[in-house]
């Protein structure tokens, strides 16, 4: 028999709406045993039936829902169904964009809360965050064995809030020989190197794919340069576009390293490129002492904040870099400024943004607002699936 969750009364309304998590404090008891990450029926404080979900007795989400259905079974065939749904909702985009990098699940915003899966080219690479994905780990592995029976899998689970749901970081090769570091991708016609092993969280920020095509655009003839520019993607549509010279900086040497080879691998010009390894807040004021000036800044920064307390910190980090941005800017030049910051409000990133314009003295009119890719979708439901955002701006 499956445990029951049973919800205190009125506190089933965000259920009601479909919304994937139910927070502790929601819960009135539970009845039976339930194993860390197995599934539970969840009521109504009247008996009525809602939702199955995972359970996470170390989490303040301490159910996350696998279907309001009350007759689908939560098993390999379950996985496999929902992969393929993932799965089919991306193919006229990996056609049109010939993508062989695409997120192929993006958890709660493809039901499946705390599982991401990106297809690399002939890997996957999944990240199991919740207690419920887990617990299924052998079903959706086989889930996905059966959807990409060729594929290489690399299990990058190492990151600090599986600790949050009682899991400690983890990561293995589950399927297939991983020994060369470096395993190329193709969007619109260039191809990326992704360090699948050792990169950034799955290995890449696929997100950011249509602000790199919008990016390039703007930099025709234009001296750009690239803020925490990671592997330097940003820079080949930006070269392939006529940029006349493109600066990458970076913390990470290592990232600096592969930008370089994203550059050869493409056959653009290295003489164009500067790679500097650099601390941006710093590197900004050094840039903007010494009078040196560009036509386009691109700004994305890692996630400043990790939880509500860290907001106000954050805002200052965004407008302290904005502004300094703005500065740096030749009159009429083009700010590309984003936040990944799930917690920050895409309103309030505008206001940040307008304050840095005040403070540097220049006028900026948004010339676009920017998202993440479609292989990145928010469900109506999940609204917080929304943390990419960014805005173009003509500052004068
Ligand atoms: N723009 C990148 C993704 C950026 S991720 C892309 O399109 O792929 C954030 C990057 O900022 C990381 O590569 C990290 O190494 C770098 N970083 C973090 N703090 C930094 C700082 N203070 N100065 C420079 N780089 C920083």
């Amino acid at each position: 028999m499956q445990a029951t969750i049973i919800l205190k009364p009125g506190r089933e309304k965000a259920l009601k709406r479909r919304h994937p998590w139910i927070f502790s404090m929601a819960i009135n008891k539970i009845k039976g045993q339930v194993e860390h990450g197995a599934t539970v029926d969840v009521v109504d404080d009247k008996g009525n039936w809602l939702a199955k979900g995972a359970y996470s007795p170390d989490s303040q989400i301490r159910v996350r829902i696998w279907s309001f259905d009350q007759s689908q079974t939560i098993d390999q065939q379950f996985f496999f169904e929902r992969l393929q749904q993932a799965y089919q909702a991306r193919k006229a985009l990996i056609a049109e964009q010939g993508l062989t990098g695409f997120r192929l699940v993006a958890a709660e915003s493809d039901y499946l809360p705390g599982i991401t899966i990106d297809h690399f080219n002939d890997s996957l690479v999944c990240q199991l965050l919740s207690a419920g994905a887990e617990y299924h780990r052998n079903n959706i592995i086989s889930a996905l064995e059966q959807l990409f029976p060729e594929h290489k899998i690399y299990d990058r689970s190492d990151v600090e809030v599986r600790k949050k749901e009682g899991l400690l970081p983890t990561t293995s090769a589950i399927k297939g020989d991983f020994t060369e570091r470096l395993t190329i991708i193709k969007e619109n016609g260039h191809q990326i190197l992704v360090d699948i092993k050792k990169g950034h969280k799955t290995g890449f920020y696929l997100d950011q794919r249509d602000n790199r095509a919008i990016a390039g655009k703007y930099c025709r003839d234009k001296t750009v340069l690239n803020c925490f520019s990671y592997t330097g993607t940003f820079g080949i549509y930006a070269l392939a576009n006529g940029a006349k010279h493109f600066t990458n900086v970076d913390l990470s040497q290592d990232a600096l390293d592969i930008a370089k080879q994203n550059i050869e691998l493409n056959e653009l010009d290295l003489a164009k490129v500067d790679f500097v390894k650099a601390d941006v807040f710093k590197l900004l004021r050094r840039y903007r002492d010494e009078g040196k000036t560009f036509d386009v800044i691109i700004l994305d920064p890692p996630k400043f904040a990790d939880n509500k307390a860290q907001l106000n910190g954050a805002c200052r980090g965004y407008k302290d870099i904005n502004m300094v941005a703005m500065q740096l800017l030749n009159p009429g030049g083009t700010l590309l400024t984003y936040s990944c910051s799930g917690l920050m409000p895409a309103d309030l990133f505008q206001k940040v943004v307008a304050d840095a314009a005040l403070d540097a003295q220049r006028d900026a009119q948004i010339i676009a607002r920017l998202s993440q890719a479609s292989d990145h979708p928010i469900a109506s439901t999940f609204p917080e699936g929304f943390y990419l955002k960014g805005l173009a701006l003509t500052v004068r």
